[in-house]
C-alpha cells in the first residue's frame, strides 16, 4: 500500500517527509504498458516519471494549497513532455510522451535536455478557480548555479526549492517498475510558514536567506539524509529507513497517510471536459473529423480511457445552451 509518512526533528528546525508509492505506481504503470498505441515506458523513462511523481506527492504534501500540484518537463530531446499531478487529498496521476528511441540507461540530459532547452515546470491550480484567476507557476531550468546540466531531477528540484522558498531542502528520489519514493528533509523558516507561491515577505526571505546552507542541525541531518541510496529507498520498509538513519535523532512522526487518506492512483478526465476540449477545435474542425471517420475519438493519456463523440454527439457540444465558455477556461 502507498503511504506518506511526516516528521519533526523534536527541538530542531527540520522537518521531513518519506513516501512510499506501491499499487499507485504500479497502477500508472500498468495503464501506459496496455496502451496498444505507446505500449509500456522504456525504463528511463519509467525512472524519471516514478522520481517526479514521488517528488510532487512531498511537495503537495509540503504546502498548504486547495489545488492540484504539476511538475511538468518540457523536453527537447526523445521525452517531449513529462508530467506528474497530485492533488490536495494525494490523488495522483502522471504521463509522459516519448518520441523515438533513447539509450537503455539514457540520464535526464540524454532525455530531455540535448539541446539545452529542457525545462522543468511546477505549476499550482487552484481548486475552485474564479473566471480570470491564473494558475502560479514557477519555470526552472535543467541547470546549477555554475551552469553545469543537472543530470538528476532530486537536483533541479532542491535548486527550486532553495531558490523559490530560501530554504534549504535535501530531496532523495528513486522509481523502478514496483516502487517510486522519495525522502524529504528541509529546514523550517525562521519566522512562519514556508510556501511555494512567492508571495512570502521579504523581510522573512531575508532571515531564511540569511541562513541558507549555516543552519548546523539541518546540515547534520541533510549528510545523514543523502547517505541514503536507491537500494535502500526502493527495496527498505518506511521504519527501517528512517530507524537506520535517523536512529540518534530524536523524530516526532504524524500518523501516516496511506490507504484511502494515502497516496493513490486516480484520474480527474471526464466526458465533460472532452466535451471542453472539441468545443474549444471550433465546430469546423470536429465536423471536418467527422467527415472522415464515424467518432472523435480521445484518450486520455494519464489513464487510458477513450472517449467517443459521434455527429449527434458533437452537434449537442456546440448547440447545448449555456456553452459558450470564454477561451482561457478551455483547460484539460
Ligand atoms: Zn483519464
Amino acid at each position: 500500500m502507498s503511504e506518506l509518512h511526516k516528521f519533526l526533528f523534536d527541538g530542531l528546525p527540520v522537518r521531513g517527509m518519506i513516501v512510499r508509492l506501491t499499487d499507485a505506481w504500479q497502477e500508472v504503470l500498468a495503464r501506459r504498458a496496455s496502451n496498444t498505441t505507446t505500449g509500456a515506458y522504456p525504463t528511463p523513462v519509467a525512472e524519471l516519471l516514478g522520481e517526479m511523481t514521488a517528488a510532487a506527492a512531498l511537495m503537495q504534501s509540503n504546502i498548504k494549497f486547495n489545488g492540484a500540484l504539476i511538475l511538468q518537463i518540457f523536453g527537447d530531446g526523445p521525452v517531449k513532455v513529462a508530467v506528474a499531478e497530485v492533488q490536495p487529498d494525494l490523488s495522483l496521476r502522471a504521463t509522459a510522451k516519448v518520441v523515438g528511441e533513447l539509450p537503455a540507461d539514457a540520464h535526464l540530459t540524454e532525455m530531455v535536455n540535448t539541446g539545452n532547452k529542457g525545462r522543468c515546470a511546477i505549476t499550482l491550480d487552484p481548486k475552485d478557480k474564479q473566471p480570470g484567476q491564473q494558475a502560479y507557476q514557477g519555470v526552472v531550468p535543467l541547470f546549477g548555479d555554475d551552469g553545469e546540466k543537472l543530470d538528476r531531477i532530486s537536483d533541479v528540484l532542491q535548486h527550486y526549492m532553495l531558490q523559490s522558498e530560501q530554504l534549504d531542502t535535501t530531496l532523495v528520489l528513486a522509481a523502478d517498475d514496483k516502487v517510486a519514493a522519495g525522502l524529504l528533509i528541509q529546514r523550517l523558516p525562521v519566522k512562519g510558514e514556508g510556501n511555494l507561491q512567492g508571495i512570502a515577505l521579504d523581510e522573512r526571505n531575508a532571515a531564511d536567506e540569511d541562513e541558507i546552507g549555516r543552519n548546523e542541525d539541518y546540515n547534520r541531518i541533510s549528510i545523514l539524509a543523502s547517505s541514503l541510496t536507491r537500494d535502500e529507498l526502493l527495496t527498505l520498509d518506511v521504519e527501517t529507513i528512517l530507524r537506520r538513519l535517523f536512529w540518534e535523532e530524536k523524530l516526532l512522526r504524524f500518523e501516516p497517510m496511506a490507504g484511502a487518506r494515502g497516496p493513490r492512483f486516480a484520474c480527474t478526465c471526464s466526458r465533460e471536459r472532452v466535451s471542453r476540449m472539441i468545443r474549444g477545435l471550433g465546430q469546423e474542425e470536429a465536423e471536418s473529423i467527422l467527415a472522415e471517420r464515424k467518432d472523435i475519438e480521445v484518450g486520455c493519456d494519464f489513464c487510458g480511457r477513450q472517449y467517443r463523440f459521434d455527429a449527434v454527439d458533437a452537434a449537442q457540444i456546440f448547440t447545448s445552451p449555456g456553452d459558450q465558455l470564454p477561451a482561457s477556461s478551455v483547460v484539460q
